[in-house]
């Protein structure tokens, strides 16, 4: 990436949810969030549950609320696996995120990059 205001090429440097762009020639700077590359990708994206998570009430209540299933369909999920939605990245983000939070075993099909 080149420096916007005299070409240099630029360093980067990663924080928590942004990126940070500084010119070491002319001293340039910017930041840019993850969360916009995010909100320009137009995939769709599935979540599938691993089988033989918990089926702790709690967790099958947060699949049931995340997913829109009924409690016997997110039960089912936990326990024998398969796909609990299909969403834009950002929507994936938030549930992986809540996912993560608990502890349930998943994976996201394509490939996530965020
Ligand atoms: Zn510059």
């Amino acid at each position: 990436m080149k420096c916007l205001r005299c070409g240099f090429e630029v360093l980067t440097e990663s924080g928590n949810s942004e990126i940070i762009v500084k010119c070491p020639k002319c001293g340039w700077t910017a930041v840019t969030t993850y969360m916009s590359e995010i909100e320009d990708d137009l995939t769709k994206y599935s979540i599938f549950i691993e089988q033989g998570n918990s089926t702790d009430r709690e967790l099958i209540k947060l699949v049931s609320e995340l997913s829109g299933m009924n409690f016997l369909e997110a039960r089912n999920i936990l326990l024998k696996g398969g796909r609990m939605v299909v969403e834009y990245a950002v929507a994936i983000k938030e549930i992986t995120t809540k996912l993560d939070m608990v502890g349930i075993e998943y994976h996201i099909d394509p490939i996530f990059p965020y």
